[in-house]
């Protein structure tokens, strides 16, 4: 039996595993039941793909939807894996296709609907073709208090008991209730070996802004994106197909989906989500399990979600690839309102409205952080962690205030005048704003009346705006949203308790720019690699990352391999698809490398450029390491002519400008370059 990291290399084009992988993918192809809770993206399907290659007999993969089950089928193919999938979506000839190579006992993983378990034949079928794992892909489909349940999964025990093989369940939902329905209907309670995987997903870039202008708003936001692939969800329906026109008239690749639409209509836009380069989806959440692109570079709440869990499923769904990918949410008071009165006005028992409104609460706590975001989505999961580096609090710490007298001003503002107000009349007695209104009701001559003059309109939304977040304060929806205080905000009140805000978040505008994949340098390469694998896509009919995925491409830009030996090396580039398309992309990148670099165009005719040349001939021969079977590794060619420039004399230096991998692979050979140069 090939061991797991010879086929994770030569079937898959993986040269490491992703955290848990290996242990999870040991478990499982030792036969052991197995239920592993990984994050979306973490790379589940990896798990049981490769026990399926490992065993003798047939895989069956049981999967929610028929467009999951064809992109993996598909998927697998394209590496050379015999598989295969039994749905109500096939033709005549692909399910004949199938049969054939079971038949011949050639199928190694094979994908059927939860839909044909009902059917009393299919088990009979599964008996006699030999089964030796099932593998439940979205488990979380067994859990009747989920949002995904699906009937025909509370077969699949059965189905197990039947064939009495071993059972590997995987989900990325994590909560214990789920946990323990799925050992319950899945595997009779008896506790499988359970995996836990971190919930970090560290190439994707969080933010969160107030709503000022939400239009202008998401519009800079993609604007700034032109060309990525991106999903901006919207509390409504009415609101995806305006938001979609607009992205249209602005010139951008975009169209709208919700639940309203026609069946036909919305798997038309699924498709051309999962094959075109680019496209924008404006969704409501309706827009989701059915979505596998793994290179999905950004996606935007235009409205807030409901819950913490809802929204680290949405934005978990950029950046699967593991490439950069960014994600922004808005989020107002209107926001805030609507999301609790969806929960009061639900027909949810008690009890399940209150777990909602915490989990409301906790997306709030998120959306006014004061420090880093992902270390208080992670905390909010049960890990811990220090400061991420790579989300807007982290780029541009907010600024803070004691905010203890203002919140003790509204707080006497909402109880003076009978809990009866929104914050707007409110912010108007407070900032001593005679409106008609607030005369009528006589709250001019509140003692509470205009002592908020410090602070504009501005700033004392900002402050309902945390103290609903903070739930001191909640909307009433029998009357009409007059915000209600509750028992938390009574410390504050009595001046036990005090509490820090953020300056309004309102100006803060997240950052526009688009983190580049590549350097500036590589840009023009990867553009070239993007439309080979466009056009050889295109040709074969299958979804660009079929062919290679974001993060593979980047890799090829970034280090430019020069021979078949060394694209073999390349992240993502298994066997099957070296000897598919291996020549093609190396045409295209010796076709760019032959050409003198611009940056290299720059330094000629000064000293520099002759010791640009040289650095680069020093760096060629150090591409795979002194023995030559290290990982090809070149630096930017901005990064050589600074080198070339700077001429730094020490090793100190030489690492400080080069990083710690560059100037291990190549400080000393450098070095040695410039000394001969000066
Ligand atoms: P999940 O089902 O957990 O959301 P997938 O199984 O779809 O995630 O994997 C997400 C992406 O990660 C896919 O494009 C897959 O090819 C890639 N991937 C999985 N394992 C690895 C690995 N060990 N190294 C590199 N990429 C991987």
């Amino acid at each position: 039996m090939p061991s797991a990291a010879t086929l994770l290399r030569d079937v898959f084009g993986f040269d490491a595993f992703r955290p848990g992988q290996e242990e999870i993918i040991h478990t499982v192809a030792t036969g052991c039941n197995t239920l592993a809770i990984m994050p979306t993206g973490g790379g589940k399907s990896l798990c049981f793909q490769l026990p399926a290659l490992m065993r003798d007999g047939v895989t069956v993969v049981i999967s929610p939807l028929i467009a999951l089950m064809r992109d993996q089928v598909r998927a697998l193919k394209a590496a050379g894996v015999e598989a295969g999938a039994l749905t109500s979506g096939n033709t005549e000839e692909e399910t004949a296709e199938v049969w054939q190579a079971i038949e011949a006992g050639r199928l190694r993983l094979l994908y059927i609907a939860p839909e044909r378990l009902a059917a009393g034949s299919s088990l009979g079928m599964l008996h006699r073709i030999g089964v030796s794992l099932i593998a439940v892909d979205e488990a979380h489909c067994v859990s009747q208090w989920g949002h995904d349940f699906r009937p025909d999964y509370l077969r699949i025990g059965e189905l197990r008991r039947a064939l009495s093989v071993p059972l590997a369940a995987f989900t990325a939902t994590a909560d214990p209730e789920t946990q323990a329905e799925i050992v319950d209907k899945l595997f009779d309670g008896q506790p499988p070996q359970i995996f836990l995987q971190g919930f970090d997903r560290p190439n994707i870039h969080m933010a969160f802004a107030a709503k000022d202008n939400p239009r202008r708003q998401i519009m800079t936001f993609a604007a700034a994106r032109k060309g990525q692939s991106g999903i901006i969800y919207c509390g409504t329906r009415a609101k995806t197909e305006t938001l979609a026109q607009a992205l249209v008239t602005e010139g951008h690749n975009a169209c709208a989906y919700h639940g309203g639409m026609e069946p036909d209509r919305r798997r038309q836009v699924e498709h051309r989500f999962s094959s075109e380069d680019g496209l924008i989806v404006v969704a409501t959440v309706a827009f989701g399990m059915g979505v596998d692109k793994p290179d999905i570079r950004w996606v935007a709440h235009a409205d807030l979600p409901k819950s913490i869990e809802g929204y680290y499923q949405e934005i978990g769904r950029a950046g699967r690839d593991g490439a950069p990918a960014e994600t922004l949410t808005l989020f107002g008071p209107d926001d805030i309102r609507l999301r609790r009165s969806q929960i009061d006005e639900g027909l949810a028992p008690p009890e399940r409205r209150m777990a909602d409104h915490g989990r409301l609460n906790a997306l709030l706590g998120l959306a006014d952080a004061l420090t880093c975001r992902r270390a208080t989505l992670l905390t909010y999961f049960g890990e811990t962690a220090g400061h991420c580096g790579n989300c807007d609090l982290c780029d541009t710490p907010p600024e803070t205030f004691d905010g203890t007298e203002a919140v003790r001003k509204a707080l006497s503002a909402i109880l003076r005048t009978g809990e009866s107000f929104g914050a707007g009349h409110l912010i108007d007695i407070l900032t001593g704003n005679a409106t008609d209104k607030v005369r009528q009701r006589g709250h001019d001559a509140l003692p509470t009346f205009g002592v908020g003059r410090d602070m504009d309109k501005r700033g004392w939304q900002g402050v309902f705006r945390q103290m609903m977040g903070r739930d001191l304060v909640r909307p009433d929806r029998e009357r009409h949203g007059a915000l209600v205080m509750t028992q938390s905000a009574r410390p504050i009140l009595r001046g036990e308790d005090s509490i820090t805000l953020r300056r309004d978040t309102v100006d803060r505008t997240p950052r526009p720019a688009v983190r580049a994949l590549v350097s500036e340098e590589d840009a023009p390469l990867l553009s070239a690699l993007k439309a080979k694998r466009r056009a050889l896509a295109e040709a074969a009919g299958v979804p660009a990352y079929i062919v290679f995925n974001d993060r593979t491409l980047i890799e090829m830009a970034e280090t430019r391999p020069e021979t078949l030996d060394a694209m073999a090396g390349i992240s993502g580039v298994g066997g099957k698809k070296l000897e598919r398309y291996g020549t093609e992309f190396l045409e295209v990148i010796t076709g760019a490398t032959e050409q003198v670099h611009p940056t290299r165009r720059k330094l000629a005719g000064s000293g520099a450029g002759d010791v640009y040349d040289r650095l680069m001939a020093a760096q060629s021969d150090l591409a795979r390491g002194e023995d030559g079977i290290d990982r090809p590794m070149r630096c930017s060619a901005s990064l050589l002519a600074k080198v070339a420039s700077q001429r730094p004399r020490t090793e100190q230096d030489m690492e400080r400008l080069l990083g710690e991998k560059y100037a291990d692979r190549f400080g000393a050979a450098f070095l040695d370059v410039l000394r001969a140069a000066s």
